[in-house]
């Protein structure tokens, strides 16, 4: 039997990326100690550990790309690469304490909700838990996605994809097929350029290229950041006061963004000197449509003798020779494929069961929709940080994290509230409406009006990974929750939760809730919600309680 057969904890995260350690320090700031961190990797970092490729680095400057909780006044550069901001992830673990809380080489394999106990079983690598409350802070750029490409396996040589890169395998001197034109690939070409004997860039459609305005932090600079706090807040509300004015060109007026085309335009036209080759790098969709990529390298690279853009993609491999949907044939010794994630069909929601027995993917196969981007109807207690349409085309992914966390804190909050064994199962009005709203303002964006495909959109053409709005927005949105959204589910009184322990506490703060008086009575009122007995959702079904607003 495994080790942590049968363990109870309050709340379970699952992922130890930006999203779950930020998930992690709010529950011991909010005092809730009983919680586990479940990791399927050895170590924390989650994108910044997985995604070690020659060049990475983010794309959103550090003073903005971390924690307002953590400031960190030490950063190198105003894009700091992947090795900074791993360990800088690494440094909050310590810092806050939550290396007690995580469970490594733990990987959640199945999470189904039993209704009688109102708690979610969860199966994992290293043995089962049941938890009250799930956060499942996966990551939406978690798990690569490589093409079904005819003839792959019969490749000789090395294939892997950027987000595991093989870094035992050396490029110097080789020949190399880039397949992508993607966040990673554009930071992965100038980076393996010089190194290799020939590189193969396999283009589908070309991105839209910025300069990134990347400069070292120095000594001086750093130490008045250290010695005044308040210099690194300012240098962050000033990085993001600039993308909260520039949202409105995404999502209401595309046609402002003329002027920044000008610019790539400009980016390009420096270093591409071949009409056609400038050509064929130019984008026919509008900018903005598909993620803005900075670089002030990509070009250059594109430009010296040892690269060659193909385009329209790979389409078939025959043993060493790759070939593009143009007809182009190369001979190669390794390919890397830049193609991306899994975005909009998260490999978690296969794992997940809810009231009705269906999986998160099975209720999603119409599109990804959840309440305020967290709650999924259906899965009661079960919140999606970086959840549908929570993603920026612009601005720090940890801004909308923070703004779910606040949800999180206050949505346990209310549970305390109405104590007793008690779930939130987010009412499917509520999602519609909220999803309704949501798609409404996405009809002017740039996303859905610029003239690209992009992995903003589903397989029905949908998007539903990008917020259509300003961070501030969506921290409004998220501030508190709003019972009146939200079945409430009770356990009938006297079911027996026996079998459990209480063991991931790490300071004295027992479940109390197993214990305590249900002190919600029809009639009452919790903050706006009238408390009634009628079950809907399944509930009844299920012999939970509704009491609903
Ligand atoms: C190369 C790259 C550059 C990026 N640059 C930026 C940027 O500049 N600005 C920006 O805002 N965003 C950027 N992003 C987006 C980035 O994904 C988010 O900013 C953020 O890191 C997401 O954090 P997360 O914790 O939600 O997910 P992740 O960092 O992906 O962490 C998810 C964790 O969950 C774990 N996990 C997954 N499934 C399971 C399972 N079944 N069981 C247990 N554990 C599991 C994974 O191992 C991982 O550790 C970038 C992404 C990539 C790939």
């Amino acid at each position: 039997m495994a080790e942590h057969e049968h363990e109870h904890i309050r709340v379970a995260v699952v992922g130890a990326g930006f999203g779950g350690l930020g998930a992690a320090v709010r529950l011991r700031r909010e005092g809730i100690t009983d919680f586990v961190v479940l990791e399927r990797a050895g170590s924390v970092g989650g994108t910044w550990r997985d995604n070690s490729y020659p060049g990475c680095a983010c794309d959103v400057p550090s003073h903005l790309y971390s924690f307002s909780f953590a400031p960190h006044p030490e950063w190198p550069r105003s894009f700091s690469g992947q090795e900074h901001i791993r360990a800088y992830l690494e440094h909050v673990t310590d810092v806050f304490g939550l290396r007690p809380h995580i469970r490594f080489d733990s990987e959640v394999k199945r999470m189904l909700w039993d209704p009688e106990r109102l708690r979610w079983d969860i199966e994992t690598s290293s043995g089962s838990f049941s938890a009250d409350v799930v956060v499942s802070a996966t990551g939406p750029l978690s798990d690569p996605k490589t093409p079904d490409i005819p003839g792959l396996d019969t490749f000789p040589g090395k294939v892997f994809h950027s987000a595991r890169w093989d870094h035992d395998h050396d490029l110097r001197g080789k020949r190399v097929a880039m397949v992508g034109t993607g966040a990673s690939a554009i930071q992965i070409v100038p980076s393996v350029q010089p190194l290799v004997s020939r590189l193969t860039l396999f283009q589908r459609t070309p991105p839209w290229v910025l300069p990134r305005l990347d400069r070292a932090i120095g000594g001086a600079e750093r130490a008045v950041h250290r010695a005044l706090p308040f210099t690194t807040r300012l240098r962050r509300g000033l990085l993001w006061g600039v993308r909260e004015l520039q949202v409105q060109a995404f999502t209401k007026h595309p046609g402002e963004l003329g002027f920044v085309e000008r610019l790539a335009k400009r980016n390009m036209a420096r270093a591409i000197k071949d009409p056609a080759l400038r050509a064929r790098l130019t984008p026919d969709y509008r900018i903005g449509c598909k993620r803005i990529l900075l670089s002030s390298t990509y070009y250059p690279a594109l430009a010296q003798p040892n690269v060659e853009v193909v385009d329209g993609g790979l389409s078939e491999v025959r043993g060493s020779t790759v070939v593009a949907a143009d007809g182009t044939e190369a001979e190669v010794d390794v390919i890397v494929f830049g193609t991306g994630f899994h975005v909009t069909d998260m490999p978690i929601a296969e794992r997940v069961v809810g009231v009705e027995g269906k999986t998160l993917a099975e209720t999603w196969t119409g599109g990804m929709e959840a309440l305020r981007g967290a709650s999924a109807a259906g899965f009661p207690n079960f919140m999606t940080l970086i959840g549908p349409n929570t993603g920026l085309g612009n601005s720090s992914m940890i801004l909308m994290i923070e703004s779910q966390l606040n949800y999180l804190a206050d949505y346990l909050r209310q549970l305390d509230v109405l104590g007793g064994r008690v779930a939130l199962d987010a009412r499917r009005s509520a999602v519609r409406v909220w999803n309704h709203r949501v798609q409404e303002r996405m009809k002017r964006t740039v996303w859905n009006t610029g003239g690209c495909t992009s992995w903003y959109l589903d397989a029905g053409g949908r998007n539903t990974t990008v917020w259509p709005g300003t961070t501030g927005e969506f921290r409004r949105a998220t501030r508190r929750v709003d019972l009146a959204e939200y079945a409430i589910l009770r356990a009938p009184s006297g079911k027996k939760t026996a079998g459990t322990r209480n063991t991931a506490d790490t300071r004295n703060t027992a479940d109390t809730r197993n214990t305590a008086q249900d002190t919600t009575a029809p009639g009452a009122t919790v903050r706006g919600a009238t408390v009634r007995d009628t079950a809907t959702q399944g509930a009844a079904a299920q012999g939970t309680t509704e009491v609903s607003a």
